[in-house]
């Protein structure tokens, strides 16, 4: 990764304001228009100090001090906003099917228990993915209990986004073809006991959150473990994360506390119920609009109907899963991929079949009702690339109506109170860490302009987004 900037005067400016520090650990980016991601109108002419990993100052131009010695970027024209969260994301998935045998069996040509090996030891690429779309934070909101080690290994690494985690997942499925003898990602809650067990063990690892995957909310006996389980994780001060798509389940999961919802209802119309549930137990509803087709789109691109298609300009996707998706069509003749599913997947309109009516709708209401609302892609799933479908999320949202003023705060500051990290990031404010990005357009006007982006900083480090990728 090289350090260089679009418009930078390296200068020595001594401002009418300076302080004595002569040095060059500050960094001023001034003459922006910028959204400090907490919702409040934007600042023109703004200016931002950075001194070292921190923000030092932001406002409008003359209330912050440019201090002497300052590297200071010359920003006029451009947008800033906080560095973009990823709320909902998986690292042990590759963003194809080896790494989903249940979907579609590879391994024959790619055995998953190597891709699982590589997925834990390589996290780097995907780092540099995130960072050149504008990803400062991500959410592992389930899968090997490794991903949780990620949180300490990627603080400490100044070129890496802030991770949280939450490792396995309880389920009441007996496992599944991702589940490793020695590394499971889906534990069968069979027992009051295995639920407090992995609860503490997970906690006591310093885990983010812990998951259930699909809940039997009619079945009394399971929803007892659910509710000693979701009293443990109160009691370590955890939060219960909920894979919930119905809206009995999101209902049952959020009466036993649940703090984020990570997939949309999709099966009914929100009700009066769920949202005075969602807004008393300050739930995070995190919609997750375009995982769904991404199998679609990826199964079209195995069968040979047509490639993934990769909206990539700044060539932020990793030389690897580059090789993977472009590649998909070796698998045509798949058994997986008979006669009639491939008749199914022709009939796929990938410009009006993305996201079904419900989810758009119910994101509405929830976007009415004031409950709190994140960006999170599910990105490791099969067609959901990582890094780069946050713009995709970001574009099915605003279809549902919610203004892209808003969803800005989505992106940034939400995100990060999903993280529990609000403290730390998530907003332009001094004392959190220095992490945002520089865009041409206004992503205000329309979300899609987020696409604009020419340069992030993480941790203080400012880089051009088209020089991350394999430096
Ligand atoms: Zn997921």
């Amino acid at each position: 990764m090289r350090f260089s900037y679009l418009m930078v005067v390296t200068v020595f400016v001594l401002s009418i304001f300076s302080c004595s520090k002569t040095d060059s650990e500050y960094i001023a980016i001034k003459g922006a228009t910028l959204f400090d991601g907490t919702g409040n109108e934007a600042i023109e002419n703004s200016v931002i100090v950075i001194r070292n990993r921190e923000i030092d100052c932001v406002g409008k131009s003359g209330e912050c001090s440019i201090p002497l010695g300052s590297e200071v970027v010359d920003a006029a024209g451009k947008f800033i906003t906080p560095g973009l969260v990823d709320a909902h994301m998986h690292f042990f998935q590759t963003g194809f099917f080896d790494s989903r045998p249940d979907a579609m069996d590879l391994n024959e040509t790619y055995p998953f228990p190597e891709v699982a090996a590589y997925q834990q030891q390589n996290p780097e690429r995907y780092y540099d993915t995130y960072l050149c779309s504008g990803i400062t934070a991500v959410y592992d909101v389930g899968g090997m209990s490794w991903s949780v080690g990620l949180q300490e290994s990627a603080e400490k690494n100044p070129m890496a986004p802030h991770v949280a985690a939450a490792g396995p997942l309880l389920t009441p499925v007996p496992g599944a073809p991702f589940d490793l003898p020695s590394d499971r990602v889906l534990v069968p809650l069979d027992s009051e006991e295995t639920g407090k067990t992995m609860v503490q063990y997970m906690s006591a690892l310093g885990s983010t959150g812990i998951k259930f995957w699909g809940l039997r909310a009619d079945d009394e006996e399971y929803m007892s473990y659910v509710e000693a389980t979701a009293e443990e994780i109160r009691r370590l001060g955890n939060q219960m994360i909920a894979h919930a798509t119905t809206l009995k389940q999101a209902k049952a999961a959020m009466k036993n506390g649940a703090k984020l919802l990570v997939h949309s209802v999709a099966d009914t119309g929100v009700d009066d119920e769920f949202l005075t549930l969602a807004m008393e137990n300050g739930t995070i509803y995190n919609p997750t609009l375009i995982v769904s087709a991404g199998y679609t789109l990826a199964f079209r691109a195995a069968a040979g109907i047509a490639p993934l298609e990769i909206n990539d300009p700044n060539g932020c996707v990793d030389a690897k899963t580059m090789d993977l998706v472009t590649t998909a069509s070796q698998f045509k003749d798949h058994p997986r991929l008979t006669n009639e599913f491939k008749e199914r997947l022709k009939n796929f309109n990938p410009e009006t079949d993305i996201i079904s009516d419900i989810q758009l709708q119910n994101l509405k209401k929830v976007y009415e009702s004031g409950i709190p609302i994140v960006v999170g892609t599910d990105a490791g799933n099969p067609g959901t690339l990582h890094g780069v479908s946050i713009f995709d999320e970001m574009d099915a949202m605003q279809q549902a109506g919610i203004p892209p003023k808003d969803l800005i705060v989505m992106a940034t500051k939400n995100g990060a109170m999903s993280m529990r990290r609000l403290d730390d990031f998530g907003t332009l404010e001094a004392g959190k860490f220095g992490n945002l990005i520089l865009l041409e357009e206004n992503p205000a006007e329309d979300i899609s302009n987020m696409r604009s982006l020419t340069h992030v900083m993480i941790k203080g480090e400012l880089m051009r987004v088209d020089e991350i990728q394999g430096n």
